[in-house]
């Protein structure tokens, strides 16, 4: 997808602050935390949002989930974080390829 910001991040053709790659999926730091700890984490095999989750590509998700729950004991975040993904312009999605916000170092207020 050579038109998705995002696509061209994991590809490195735009530089990001890289918390985490595996084979599967890329961490980098949100360009506008909103919080101490604020990165993105992205499967490297396109995907609009959530909605295009499906039975036959929902492994990546559990997999980002761990990468997640590794990364917050190894970063030391561990006992409080947010994990958010927006889906749709609705719900304040900007960047049209799956990512998972992970939030964390201040008190997270009840969001809707
Ligand atoms: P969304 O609003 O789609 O859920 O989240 C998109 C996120 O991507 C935003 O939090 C925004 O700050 C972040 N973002 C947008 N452009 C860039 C960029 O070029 N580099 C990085 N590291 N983050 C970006
Ligand atoms: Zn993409």
């Amino acid at each position: 997808m050579e038109d998705c910001l995002f696509c061209n991040i994991i590809a490195g053709k735009i530089p990001s602050e890289k918390v985490y790659e595996d084979d599967l999926c890329y961490a980098f730091r949100d360009i506008s935390p909103l919080a101490p700890t604020h990165f993105l984490v992205v499967p490297k095999a396109h995907l609009a949002s959530a909605a295009e989750v499906t039975e036959e590509n929902a492994a990546v998700v559990g997999h980002i989930f761990a990468v997640i729950a590794k990364l917050a004991k190894d970063m030391g975040f561990a006992d409080g974080f947010r994990v958010v993904t927006n889906c749709g312009e609705l719900a304040g999605q900007t960047v049209h390829h799956l990512h998972f916000h992970v939030l964390s170092g201040r008190q997270l207020g009840s969001f809707n």
